[in-house]
């Protein structure tokens, strides 16, 4: 048996950790899919996934000359990705540019970090930071992605958040599978990744998968044998709707949390690497997105209502009538103190403050009743079964904090163009859901995936929501995109310059 390549060791910080016990590529790879006799096919690069992070990397590993194949699980493409419905944060990005916004990657690095807790790995939460822009640029100017509002996050200083066109995730992933289909990258969908496979130093050479599979029937699908003579990319994201997986490292997410997520957000490609020795980091922190309302399902349209309301109107427990968080707090500060009250919040905004709520949000919300208009505080209070008293103090107290443009009592973000709530209101009632996986693969600033003895696993990379350490405890709304980009790049780059 033969130890793993000590040359790609990470660095001398770890390697005193390590100590002299490596782990020998024998007990790595026990439980890969042995050697086959013969491949039934073969590529430079194998991408697993084709989400933004899957489509990149693919992308990226074409354009720099490697052959390149993208397999999907599921019938369709996009993942979570196509789901998405926000933006890619970038500081300097034009539409930030043109509305005057002063931005730094150092200041989302700094916000980056602030909202993880500062348990992100910085190395790579830089990468991401000071990738962004150029992101956003290759996004717009190569892939030709249509951004057409500037957009707002709780726990960003700014609104630095390119959004894509009408906040439609398919607006990104349909300039990616184009853009794959001119230069020659195939994109297979019902076709999953089984099994990885390592040859005897210890390296990935490929990958067992079943063709034909059909979500959720385990052993669905017939087997066939890929040869990736560079590299295998892992891109195949979070396990949100793995309630088992979840609740293994956050026993609070039961089933009775719903989630954000495509229901093949389970992780089983992040598990094949981990079958072969690959690391994980983090994975207990599990994001719930607050913006969730449980009258309507899935992600809804109220994350976008409210995410474009907060710093304007305000949010209540209907029981007191009163404020009991920061609305521009990050996610999980107001998730956690959602739950706590036990019972689902109401954030209220009045007509004057919905100026950066797209029309369609309001339409579609006032549609499935996710999203209700009232003429007046009175009426909005009587609905929801909040005492009016109550209620009033607590928006004429909100008023006053934006008259003064300072919020003594949870200091949130006032913008400059807040005025004061009164007259015509709107309101949704917000429960959380399970959204995003902050944890999963480790990986070096490279996109390499990182070996349970600290090693660098060789042929093995990994980038997107399957990858833990970018965000820390907390990732901040818009980043993941910018972090799917970034790292898929990375990925897709460094895979198909590697030797076969
Ligand atoms: C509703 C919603 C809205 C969001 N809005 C935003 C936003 O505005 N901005 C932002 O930054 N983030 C947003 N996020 C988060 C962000 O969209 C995701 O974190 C990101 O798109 C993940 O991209 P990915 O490429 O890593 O994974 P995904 O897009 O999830 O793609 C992974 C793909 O891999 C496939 N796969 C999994 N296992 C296997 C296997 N064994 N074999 C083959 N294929 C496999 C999956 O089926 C999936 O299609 C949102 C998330 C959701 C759910």
């Amino acid at each position: 048996m033969t130890k793993l390549n000590r040359r790609s060791f990470l660095g001398a910080s770890i390697g005193g950790a390590l100590g002299a016990s490596g782990l020998i590529a024998g007990e790595a790879c026990a439980r890969s899919t042995p050697v086959p006799a013969k491949w039934d096919r073969t590529v430079d690069v194998l991408v697993v996934g084709s989400g933004f992070s899957g489509l990149s990397a693919a992308i990226e590993a074409r354009t720099n000359g490697a052959e390149v194949l993208c397999i999907e699980k599921m019938a369709v493409i996009g993942g979570n990705s196509v789901l998405s419905a926000g933006g890619l944060a970038s500081p300097g990005n034009d539409l930030q540019v043109a509305a005057g916004i002063k931005d730094s990657p150092e200041l989302l690095l700094a916000d980056m970090l602030k909202s993880g807790g500062h348990l992100n790995n910085v190395e790579c939460a830089k990468v991401v930071a000071y990738g962004a822009l150029d992101a956003y640029r290759w996004a717009k100017d190569f892939l030709g992605v249509k951004f057409d509002r500037l957009g707002y996050q709780g726990g960003h200083s700014v609104a630095r958040s390119a959004c894509y066109m009408n906040g439609n995730g398919a607006n990104m992933i349909g300039p990616m599978t184009k853009k794959c289909r001119e230069i020659g990258v195939p994109i297979e969908t019902r076709t999953r990744l089984a099994n990885l496979v390592v040859d005897d130093k210890g390296a990935v050479i490929g990958a067992e998968v079943q063709k034909g599979y059909a979500f959720p029937k385990e052993n669905s699908g017939k087997k066939v044998m890929i040869r990736a003579r560079k590299a295998v990319i892992i891109c195949s994201g979070g396990f949100s709707q793995n309630v088992k997986l979840r609740m293994l490292h956050d026993p609070r997410l039961g089933p009775q949390l719903d989630s954000t997520n495509q229901p093949g957000a389970t992780g089983d490609a992040m598990q094949a690497a981990q079958r072969i020795g690959a690391a994980d980091v983090q994975m207990d922190w599990i994001q719930l997105g607050p913006w969730t309302s449980p009258d309507e399902k899935g992600f809804g349209v109220c994350p976008k209502f409210v995410e474009s309301s907060v710093g304007y109107g305000l949010m209540v427990d209907p029981k007191t009538g009163r404020r009991f968080v920061n609305e521009t707090g990050n996610r999980k500060v107001r998730s956690d103190a959602i739950l706590l009250t036990g019972h689902p919040a109401v954030l209220l905004v009045s007509e004057a403050n919905i100026k950066h709520v797209p029309p369609s949000t309001i339409e579609a919300g006032l549609k499935n009743g996710a999203i209700r208009k009232f003429a007046d505080l009175g009426s909005l209070a009587a609905a929801y079964g909040i005492d009016a008293g109550a209620l009033g103090k607590s928006v004429a107290r909100w008023n006053e904090a934006i008259a003064a443009r300072k919020d003594p009592d949870y200091a949130a973000k006032i913008f400059d163009d807040t005025v004061p709530n009164e007259g015509t209101f709107y309101a949704c009632r917000l429960w959380p859901r399970v959204h995003y996986c902050m944890g999963g693969l480790a990986i070096n600033t490279k996109a390499e995936v990182i070996s349970t003895d600290l090693a660098v696993i060789p042929g093995l990379y990994a980038a997107g929501e399957a990858t833990g350490g970018v965000h820390g405890m907390v990732r901040l709304g818009t980043v993941s995109i910018a972090d799917c980009l970034v790292f898929g790049r990375v990925a897709g780059r460094n895979a198909a310059r590697r030797a076969a």
